[in-house]
């Protein structure tokens, strides 16, 4: 049994329908297909290699590419409305795609509903699980509150399996379960200052795109920034990423003249493609930045976690779905390489993924600062050129951490421990170069000196 059919939980019903287990999976919103958009989260994410294989092995990766926009490199945007691309690998052919969140939804609810043997329960929230004995509590969504004013339980709706996979994302219920019912579950989980906000740039009045389609937009400024990912129907959705407190932050921007006045100071060339601002802004939540690690994520052969449940990150590297994706090929391969032992299997796929997952976190609380600060300097962008150069020079050698991470499988702790390697050997060997330069600099002016006496 699974709950939540996020986008994790959808491709993870698909890989057990494959598998031939049956599935029940419990989701607490509408089907997306009723029209209902995923609110809450982003409108639309970059996919990469590592969620493109996921989809590729059942077979669903074209049919999500087909509604994808690539995006070949950052587009910043400075305060005086300068614009500067910098691709993301020295390949053109690399790049990540700008996806619909409710898109891709669908196509893996669709994907898992091939198989017969799995089955799909749309509002049916759950409130509760019962660890050793694999079952959930859960109740329709909506008459919770009935639920409880009338104290009986006669609504609640028992679901038994062999095991209990939680795919219910950042705020799961069934990690909470294990955290009041494990003793000793470790979980930790921090937000960050800054909270984000959708907002958007409509078509142009051509129907066509109004900045860059190929690129990922951004705007940085140092303590915050705003991004922008391109839509199929020639919007860009934006998400500012912003303190939520503070002298200049969401919580004193209320008024639309401080809404128009902040945004005409910080993004100017952003503000006349952006009709709907003062409506998008007042109207659309706040939502929050987490990071979880929790460990366990397994208990015995009967509970498991997957996806966000198991390790929220912050979105700045543009992973938390890839990674999710990718948690399911592993607890894929774990099951088969196990069948008869599901608690070995959801040991190794927690051991096998946990140090990834925590590297991750790790990397996309450091893209923010690259992101919101870095991309603005001519220092990063000369860096990214070097990083480019070194790699064609050292085909195979030398790989950019962000390449590492986007464009290829390698396992993210690995990834992070190569890049650290590589800056130690490249900028040691050009400071040692530095050195030496000046060395024979001053020994051929002590000589001339010498020499012209
Ligand atoms: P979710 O997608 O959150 O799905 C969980 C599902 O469980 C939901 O359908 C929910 O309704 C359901 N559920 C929850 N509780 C219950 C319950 N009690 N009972 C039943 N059902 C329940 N990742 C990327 O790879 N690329 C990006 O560009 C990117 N951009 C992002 C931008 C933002 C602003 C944010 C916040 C995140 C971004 N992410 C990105 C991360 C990505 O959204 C998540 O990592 C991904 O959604 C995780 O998938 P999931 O299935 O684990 O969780």
């Amino acid at each position: 049994m699974l709950i939540g059919s996020g986008l994790a939980g959808g491709l993870l019903a698909a890989y057990l329908g494959r598998h031939g287990y049956d599935v029940d999976l419990y989701e607490r919103r509408a089907d997306p297909r009723e029209g209902n958009i995923v609110g809450g989260r982003s409108i639309n994410l970059a996919l990469s290699t590592r969620g493109i294989y996921a989809l590729e092995q059942l077979g669903i990766a074209d049919e999500v590419l087909r509604h994808a926009i690539p995006m070949r490199g950052r587009m910043i945007h400075d305060k005086s409305g300068n614009l500067h691309f910098s691709p993301y690998d020295r390949d053109p052919n690399k790049f990540i795609n700008s996806i619909g969140r409710a898109a891709l939804n669908t196509t893996v609810i669709e994907a898992a509903q091939r198989y017969p043997n799995v089955r799909v329960h749309f509002n049916h929230r759950c409130i509760d699980v019962d660890l050793d004995s694999a079952t959930a509590n859960l109740v329709l969504s909506g008459v919770e509150a009935a639920v409880s004013a009338a104290n009986s339980d006669h609504q609640i709706i028992r679901a038994g399996g062999d095991a209990v996979i939680g795919v219910d994302g950042a705020f799961s219920v069934v990690r909470q379960s294990m955290q009041k019912k494990i003793k000793g579950f470790e979980y930790d989980e921090s937000y960050l200052a800054h909270g984000y906000k959708e907002l958007t740039i409509p078509p142009g009045s051509d129907g066509s795109w109004q900045m860059e389609k190929e690129a990922l937009h951004i705007w940085p400024r140092k303590s915050f920034m705003m991004i922008a990912l391109p839509n199929p129907d020639g919007s860009f959705t934006c998400t500012l990423f912003w303190e939520f407190e503070g002298p200049r932050s969401f919580a004193t921007t209320k008024t639309d003249d401080e809404i128009r006045r902040f945004f005409e100071e910080e993004f100017p060339d952003a503000v006349p493609l952006m009709p709907s601002l003062l409506d998008d802004f007042k109207t659309n939540p706040t939502g929050s930045l987490v990071t979880i690690r929790c460990a366990p994520w397994f208990h015995k052969e009967k509970v498991a976690l997957v996806g966000d449940a198991a390790h929220a990150v912050v979105p700045f590297y543009g992973q938390g779905m890839n990674a999710a994706f990718e948690d399911c090929v592993v607890l894929d391969e774990c099951l088969a390489e196990f069948p008869q032992d599901r608690q070995r299997a959801f040991a190794e796929y927690f051991v096998r993924r946990k140090e990834n997952a925590d590297a991750l976190a790790n990397l996309a609380l450091q893209n923010f600062i690259e992101m919101r600060d870095k991309t603005a300097s001519r220092v990063f962008r000369a860096k990214k050129k070097l990083d480019h150069l070194l790699e064609g020079l050292l085909p195979g050698i030398y790989l950019p951490l962000y390449a590492m991470v986007t464009f290829t499988r390698m396992p993210y702790a690995g990834a992070a421990r190569r890049a650290q390697l590589q800056d130690r050997i490249v900028y040691g060997s050009l400071l040692l170069a530095i050195v030496l330069i000046i060395l024979l600099l001053v020994a051929f002016a002590g000589k001339g000196h010498y020499l012209f006496r």
